[in-house]
C-alpha cells in the first residue's frame, strides 16, 4: 500500500481531571446541530462522558467508527481501584446501544475535530484541562476514509437491506 504524509489529530484525556460536568456534550452537540448552535441535546453528541459518581468515575470518550455488530464477551477492567466495562472505553456505535447515534434516527455519529474550526470545541470548553489537541504529521498508509454519508448508508442497508435502499434512492430520483 503507497505511503502519504498526513496531518494526524489527537486529542489526549487526562480522566484525572474530569468532575463530569458534561459541557463538552453540550458544545458538541450545539456545533453539530444544524443550523450550528441553535439547539442543544447532548444524546446527539460525539463526545460521552461516562459516569458514576459513588466510583468516582468521570470518562470522556469519543464517538469513533460505526460497527454493524457487537462484541462476543466484554472484559471488566480494575484501574486505580475503580472498576469499568469494556464497553466503557469504547468508541463505536455498535448495536448494543444508543451511545452515538443520532436520537431521531439511529444513524451514527463520528466525531470530525469539528471541522472547520481552529481548534475543537470541546477541548476549548474544557475549563478543567481534561482535553488536550495534539497534531503531528505522520507518514501513513494511504487508505480511503469512511465519510460520515459512507457510514449513515451502511447503518441503513444494515438495517433495510441493499435492494431497498437502492430502490427507494431510485424511486426518489424519478421523483425529482
Ligand atoms: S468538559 Fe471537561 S471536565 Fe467537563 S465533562 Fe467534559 S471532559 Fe470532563
Ligand atoms: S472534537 Fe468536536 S466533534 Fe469531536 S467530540 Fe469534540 S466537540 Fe465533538
Amino acid at each position: 500500500m503507497a505511503k502519504i504524509k498526513k496531518m494526524i489529530k489527537t486529542i489526549k484525556i487526562n480522566a484525572d481531571k474530569c468532575n463530569g460536568c458534561r459541557t463538552c456534550e453540550v458544545v458538541c452537540s450545539a456545533f453539530h446541530s444544524k443550523p450550528a448552535f441553535s439547539s442543544i441535546n447532548p444524546a446527539a453528541a460525539r463526545i460521552h462522558v461516562t459516569t458514576h459518581r459513588l466510583k468516582d468515575i468521570w470518562l470522556p470518550v469519543f464517538a469513533g467508527e460505526y460497527t454493524p455488530a457487537e462484541c462476543n464477551g466484554r472484559d471488566q477492567y480494575i484501574i486505580d481501584g475503580k472498576q469499568y466495562d469494556e464497553c466503557s472505553f469504547c468508541r463505536a456505535a455498535c448495536p448494543s446501544r444508543d451511545l452515538f447515534k443520532e436520537p431521531d434516527t439511529g444513524l451514527p455519529l463520528k466525531c470530525d475535530m469539528c471541522e472547520g474550526q481552529e481548534k475543537p470545541l470541546c477541548v476549548e470548553w474544557c475549563l478543567n484541562d481534561v482535553l488536550t489537541f495534539e497534531e503531528r504529521e505522520e507518514e501513513v498508509d494511504e487508505q480511503i476514509e469512511q465519510t460520515e454519508l459512507e457510514a449513515g448508508l451502511n447503518a441503513l442497508i444494515d438495517r433495510y437491506g441493499l435492494e431497498s435502499i437502492g430502490t427507494t434512492v431510485a424511486r426518489i430520483a424519478q421523483r425529482d
